[in-house]
Parts: structure tokens; sequence; C-alpha cells
């Protein structure tokens, strides 16, 4: 089964990986929302991006077709993908 994986606290909200997904994999929900009441945004994050007042979570990873395009999109880096061999790939802005 596939994993997909957001480190929350480089996610900027940027909504690519909601917008690129050909599958709904992700959801975006208000940062007020006591799920990321312990959040503390990455301040290397911070220093390129804007943080929105959105943060981006994962609601249907098993159906990630692995097509890679929000490794392409994500602003914070911060999406992992393990698919089904363990092969693990990261995110990498472009
Ligand atoms: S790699 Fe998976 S999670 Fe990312 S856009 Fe493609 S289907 Fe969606
Ligand atoms: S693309 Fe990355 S930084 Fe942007 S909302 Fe999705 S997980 Fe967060």
């Amino acid at each position: 089964m596939v994993n997909v994986d957001i480190a929350i606290e480089k996610c900027t909200g940027c909504a690519h990986c909601r917008d690129v997904c050909p599958v709904n994999v992700f959801e975006l929900r208000p940062r007020s929302n006591p799920e990321f009441a312990s959040v503390v945004d990455d301040p290397s994050v911070a220093a390129k991006f804007q943080f929105r007042a959105e943060k981006s979570v994962v609601i249907n990873g098993p159906e990630c077709i692995v097509c890679e395009a929000c490794l392409y999109e994500c602003e914070g880096e911060c999406i992992t993908i393990t698919d089904d061999e363990g092969n693990v790939r990261h995110s990498v802005y472009k």
C-alpha cells in the first residue's frame, strides 16, 4: 500500500498538492484547527515562503498512483511517498 506523509511543520498551505493531485489525496484545513495546535512552522521554510491560513493533510494516501506531480509542486518540500515496493520519494520544489 502506498503511503503519503506530510512533514506538517514545513507545510505552507500553498495548496499546490491538492490542486495537482488527480486522485484527491490531500485536503486543506484551517490551521486554527486543534490538530495543528502544537505545530511550529519551520523557520527555514518561513524564510523563503509565506505560510497561509491552512495546512494540508493526507486523507486518501492509499489512492496515490505515484504520478509524482505533487513532489515537484510542494513549496515546503515536505511530502514523502513510499510506494508498494518500499521506494521512498521526497518532494523537491521546482
Ligand atoms: S504522487 Fe500521489 S499524492 Fe502526489 S499528486 Fe500523484 S497521485 Fe497525488
Ligand atoms: S504542496 Fe506542500 S507546502 Fe503546499 S500545501 Fe501541499 S504539503 Fe503543504
